[in-house]
């Protein structure tokens, strides 16, 4: 009972968002629409984010016909009966619609801490409450990943679209020819692509080789290894994940380490990735990205997955954890040799500033590569390093505004960009008539404000009890207050809208569950 009012209580909170002139929508209203395919769906008075970073429009009308946009435009032109024929209509008075989020590197999880189970549910709500309708997965248990991929294209799952990157495997042999058979077998299982890492050159050769024999697509995450960005560019790698690999190919030689480094060891290999940037020659690493421009790779920088090393205490800290941080993933961020990710022990000041430095050249040189043409994309790679599933890819869209790009080309990285990076770039990323209906409607304008598509809200400015801009000018008597707003308030996927008040209530449900049966777990022991 308790459970279900507070949700309810949730649900008008994030609702209130910057739409306040708006009653919100009864609870009724949003479970009649919420998981269910409507054949023509309306959404009135939404202003458009388009997806390529041209300016804002609107108010206009948008209409989805079982599940492609089929008309964008005003009320009155609405063709063939409009509303009158529509089965469901949403209404975006002072709200944003977007394009679906594509979140070009993540991984399926269905328990992080060995024996705690972890509802892969859990992840799915958590990513389409944050917006993302099209997940990449980047490595993973491939029979389970086209299973679910095949369920969320019926659409017998609540969850985003998958495409799926299996790791590349050597084999036993790690020869050549065993890895090039391999590749044959998984594309004929139904790879959508692959996820290189820690490969010598002969064996890149044979993958990138094979690879753009069978129309593959390919990532990578480097390392330190043989093969440096340089490599890889000159192969013709899809895209780059991650930092590793750049500044490696700009160095004079190799990376300083210590006699005793131990890659291994984590706390040895993220403490001393920290240090990269730092040491890479800047005059070559412009030129590593003026190759990585001319080869047409693709960046996906996935800043969010490494922030807790620059600011511990922020990532321990962050407020959604309380309600909605599953005890599995809980367990597993917590300091353990054996945890990817999990390095923590007497991390320190330098360490943090080290990271910190890091960020500012990183970022610079992401900004540079786009400058030059480059094309720049957005992934979370969350579940490990105090990074939640979804909450992930929000931070990620911040931490490019950081980077110093306007929020508009931020929106660019997360939608259009995602869907030239995936081949999807004929279908997806746009609002735009023809394309699939993946659209985010927002409580207010994400232009103003990133962190309004947080799954948890964002905190507003009040005035005379209305929300508004915190650069409002003030008169006398006015009344100030601090509120919660923001929040996307429908993910829709394939023309089917998801409720994120509702998903974010079951993520509740689901951590309430896991954390009551381990208090009992415990007390039987
Ligand atoms: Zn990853």
């Amino acid at each position: 009972m308790n459970v279900v009012f507070r949700g309810l209580a949730i649900a008008a909170l994030v609702t209130f968002g910057l739409a306040a002139a708006q009653p919100p929508p009864s609870a009724q209203n949003a479970s009649a629409l919420h998981a269910r395919a409507p054949r023509r769906l309306v959404i009135k008075n939404a202003m458009v984010i388009y997806g390529n970073a041209k300016p804002p429009y609107g108010p206009v009308d948008i209409v989805v016909q079982d599940g492609v946009i089929s008309y964008i435009g005003t009320t009155s032109d609405v063709p063939s009966g409009g509303r009158a024929t529509a089965d469901a209509t949403i209404d975006a008075s002072g709200k944003y619609v977007m394009p679906g989020i594509v979140n070009a590197h993540m991984h399926w999880h269905e328990e992080r801490q060995p024996g705690v189970a972890q509802p892969v549910q859990y992840e799915r709500n958590l990513y389409l409450a944050a917006g993302v309708t099209t997940a990449r997965e980047v490595g993973g248990d491939f029979d389970k990943s086209k299973r679910w991929q095949a369920e969320s294209n019926a659409h017998t799952i609540v969850s985003p679209r998958i495409l799926v990157y299996p790791f590349v495997s050597k084999g036993r042999s790690g020869s050549p020819a065993e890895i090039r058979a391999w590749i044959r077998d998984i594309k004929q299982r139904g790879a959508d692509g692959l996820k290189i890492i820690g490969m010598d050159r002969d064996q890149l050769e044979a993958i990138m080789d094979e690879a753009h024999k069978l129309g593959m697509r390919t990532a990578t995450h480097i390392a330190v290894e043989e093969t440096t960005a340089k490599d890889y560019a000159e192969l013709g790698v899809t895209s780059i994940e991650h930092f590793y690999g750049v500044a490696d190919a700009a160095l004079n030689g190799i990376q300083t380490f210590p006699p005793d480094m131990s890659y291994s060891n984590e706390i040895h290999r993220f403490g001393r990735a920290g240090e990269l940037y730092a040491q890479a020659d800047p005059e070559r690493l412009h030129t590593m990205i003026d190759l990585m421009v001319e080869k047409h790779v693709a960046w996906d920088p996935t800043f969010s997955i490494y922030e807790a090393s620059r600011d511990l205490q922020r990532a321990q800290g962050q407020p959604w954890f309380r309600e909605y941080l599953h005890p599995s993933l809980e367990e597993y961020f917590k300091g353990s040799l054996d945890n990817h990710g999990s390095y923590f022990f007497g991390w320190t000041s330098t360490q943090e500033a080290k990271w910190k430095q890091q960020y500012r050249i990183w970022m610079n040189a992401v900004r540079e590569f786009a400058n030059k043409g480059g094309l720049v994309t957005t992934g979370d790679d969350a579940g490990y390093i105090y990074s939640m599933y979804g909450f992930g890819i929000s931070r990620e869209l911040e931490l490019h505004e950081e980077a110093g790009f306007q929020p508009l080309e931020v929106i660019e990285h997360a939608t259009w960009n995602g869907a030239k990076l995936l081949g999807l770039d004929d279908r997806i990323g746009k609002v735009r008539e023809g394309f699939i209906a993946d659209l985010l409607i927002v409580n207010g304008n994400p232009l103003e404000n990133l962190k309004l598509l947080n799954p948890y809200g964002a905190d507003v400015m009040l005035l005379n009890g209305r929300p508004a801009p915190n650069y409002s000018p003030l008169a006398a008597g006015d009344k100030v207050q601090a509120g919660r707003g923001g929040g996307i308030e429908w993910t829709i996927k394939d023309g089917i809208p998801y409720h994120v008040p509702t998903l974010m209530r079951e993520v509740k449900e689901m951590v309430s569950r896991a954390r009551a049966l381990r208090v009992h777990t415990t007390a039987g022991q």
